[in-house]
């Protein structure tokens, strides 16, 4: 049997693979693909036991009572399912109108099935209520980047100009545990001399293989790259030409950057005055250099201040658009940068335009044959609409795909209970996740290997996902169902459920927009192993390398925008003296939901630890591996306690893919991303003794 090329189900690097079918189950090796080149990491080796694994959804389940979720799912043939979805769509709509029924998103979803959600809840639900949890990865970086240099690509680089700066300062990323085969190019670089300087409260494994480690207090990452501003300024390290001939705004951020005076901003931080001096005079001498931030620095309620900060701060040294230079953000998600542009997010269509754009409508609504009347305006972020279902007003009957929000989401108690007071929930998996068993309908869907479609990766490469075995046969595509529930509300002549079609259609719908990926084709995809975006046309080579002549602004320029520290919407106080901050271990991804059934994946990692330094463990006679309460304002969550010593004394770390974390987090929202305070809320800590949990 054949080979097939295809790509990782998980993290949005999509490191190269090829499945081969044995006689039982399929073998998975790694590819020589270009971001990968032969590297995998534990997951993506073991992603094959996904296939055929026992937990795996093979029908269709539905209540066993119908309304009466304590009642037990019962296997349901897709007609029985299809019918009581459309059924409830129907008269809830009647009922309460179209913005009482919505979709929740994610951003591993292909970029057809985004695209065709997207269409779906606009054209088939006419429907206002559609976000997803990129709204809870990405979204900060996107705002900023989008504000400053009229796009939002998460590397306007490929990977491979990493390993060819000199300095790279990497802000709340740890890319050895999330993304290992990342690292090669950090490790190449390293190797020829160059000098890596990581921004984290932890000690992370990238930390620890740096040049310098800088350890900010969690939610000071704005003062600090504030501090370095003032300093370029101080000492003569701008780029006045860069600033002049490229950019607009700069002396309002001279302004705002006056008073972060470099024994100030250690006050704040924790970083000493000589390592804020030590780190600009690097990115500033020591070039090319670049600036890469991730979560750690992006899930606040500031985060979009945050990354606009740092982004600031590649503008004014000159970093921006130069060979093997800038700014970028890692992306999370297998698909996050894709799933981004095509539509799923509440005010998005196609190609990363807006919803309130009347051109982006008329454009849109002509390709879909619609008016762009018939349009809806934009809805509600994400945590916004999951924290009004079941209200007056709010969502009444959801469908989630591929996102298990109750594990994912901040405040995830008062979500479950939110997403209880639903009048119907449907959800579409490949396992029963925490989500999916409260549902009413479950649908199963195809995983990876069993689809056709595209992906488009960290750096903005997009990518040909490829069929190498059948779905199981009572399993189906998200464009399958989606298709199938728009015939069964009279709008399916809209729809198509075959990938190519759709992907032809989804280039007709972004041409002209910000991610034009009219040029690409499948086949295109193939032969070049794939291609940037924007790709106007077929004739185009795409576009590794986003600014080298200009920004895609009104007038061509990168605009600065003057950003202000402000303190963590929650402070630590008396009853919670921590801060709480969140992120992932390397053997799992994002809620757990694939990787916790994975069982080499699990005997190395079987459970969520918090990391504590010893200091504070002392403090409160907590050993190693004692089980510890963690308490906020939200909820408790009981852990096994991992001593750190290279985590601050005054900072708790949860991972975040079990059910745990995020009954602790705080969902205060940034006010231009809608983003939710993941990395820092007040923390109390306790022991608990073995066997009263
Ligand atoms: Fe590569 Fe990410 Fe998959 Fe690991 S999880 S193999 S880094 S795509």
């Amino acid at each position: 049997m054949p080979a097939t090329a295809t790509h990782c189900p998980y993290c949005a690097l999509q490191c190269g693979i090829t499945l081969t079918p044995e006689r039982r189950g399929m073998r998975l090796e790694p590819s020589d693909f270009p971001v990968n080149k032969g590297g995998l990491c534990a997951k993506g080796w073991t992603a094959a036991e996904l296939l055929d694994h026992r937990d795996r959804l093979l029908t269709p389940l539905v209540r066993k009572t119908p309304g009466d979720r304590s009642s037990p799912l019962r296997e349901a043939g897709w007609d029985e399912a299809l019918e009581l979805i459309s059924r409830r769509i129907k008269s809830s709509q009647q009922a309460y109108g179209p913005d009482s029924v919505g979709a929740f998103g994610g951003g591993g979803l292909t970029n057809e099935k985004a695209y065709t959600l997207g269409k779906f809840v606009r054209v088939a639900l006419r429907s206002s209520a559609i976000d997803y949890n990129g709204r809870f990865c990405m979204s900060s970086a996107a705002t900023a980047a989008n504000r400053s240099f009229g796009v939002d690509r998460g590397l306007p680089f490929p990977l491979e100009d990493i390993a060819r700066a000199r300095t790279v300062l990497l802000v709340g990323a740890n890319p050895a545990d999330a993304m290992p085969p990342a690292m090669q190019y950090l490790d190449a670089g390293r190797a020829n001399g160059a000098r890596h300087i990581v921004v984290d409260p932890r000690r992370t494994a990238t930390a620890a293989g740096s040049y310098r480690h800088l350890q900010p207090l969690p939610g000071t990452d704005l003062a600090l790259a504030n501090g370095l501003t003032h300093i370029a300024v101080r000492e003569g390290l701008l780029d006045s030409d860069f600033i002049r001939d490229r950019t607009t705004g700069f002396e309002a951020v001279r302004a705002a950057t006056a008073s972060y005076w470099p024994d100030r901003v250690e006050r704040m931080t924790g970083v000493s005055a000589d390592h804020l001096r030590e780190t600009v005079r690097m990115l500033a001498t020591e070039r090319p250099a670049m600036i890469l931030t991730a979560r750690g620095a992006e899930q606040h309620s500031n985060g979009t201040d945050t990354a606009q900060a740092w982004l600031n701060l590649a503008l004014a040294l000159g970093l921006v658009g130069r060979d093997a230079s800038g700014y970028g953000t890692i992306t999370g998600q297998g698909n996050g940068q894709g799933g981004r542009e095509h539509g799923q997010k509440a005010d998005q269509l196609p190609g990363y335009r807006r919803l309130d754009d009347p051109a982006a409508r008329a454009h849109v609504a002509a390709v879909w044959g619609i008016d762009p009347d018939e349009l809806p305006r934009p809805g509600l972020s994400a945590y916004e609409m999951l924290d009004r279902l079941g209200t007056d007003g709010g969502v009444r009957v959801l469908l989630v795909l591929a996102s298990n929000i109750v594990v994912s989401a901040p405040h995830a108690n008062h979500v479950t209970n939110r997403l209880n007071a639903l009048d119907f929930l449907v959800v579409s998996d490949i396992f029963l996740s925490e989500t999916a068993a409260l549902a009413d309908v479950v649908l199963p869907t195809s995983q990876f290997a069993e689809e056709d479609g595209t992906m488009t990766n960290l750096e903005g490469r997009v990518l040909r996902r490829r069929k190498a075995v059948e779905p199981p046969p009572e399993v189906r595509t998200d464009l399958e169902v989606m298709k199938a529930l728009a015939d069964r509300l009279g709008r399916g002549r809209f729809f198509s459920d075959d990938p190519r079609a759709v992907f032809a259609e989804l280039r007709r719908a972004s041409a002209g927009g910000i991610a034009d990926y009219a040029g690409i084709s499948w086949e295109r995809i193939e032969a070049e192993e794939g291609v940037f975006w924007p790709c106007p046309a077929e004739d185009h080579p795409g576009t590794p390398r986003l600014f080298t002549d200009g920004f895609p602004t009104a007038d061509g320029r990168a605009k600065f925008h003057r950003v202000e520290h402000r303190d963590p919407a929650e402070m630590p106080d008396r009853a919670y003296p921590y801060v709480l901050t969140t992120g992932r271990n390397m053997q799992q991804y994002q809620s757990g939901n694939q990787t916790r059934r994975v069982s080499s994946l699990t005997v190395a990692l079987p459970e969520a630890r918090a990391e504590l330094h010893p200091d504070l463990a002392r403090r409160h006679g907590i050993g190693d591996s004692d089980l510890v309460e963690l308490r906020t304002r939200r909820g408790r969550a009981v852990f096994r306690a991992r001593l750190n010593p290279g985590i601050r004394p005054d900072t708790i770390f949860a991972p975040f893919h079990w059910v745990g974390a995020n009954l602790l987090t705080d969902p205060a929202l940034d006010p231009h991303s809608r983003m939710p305070a993941f990395k820092a809320c007040a923390v109390a800590i306790a022991p608990v003794p073995e066997g009263t949990t």
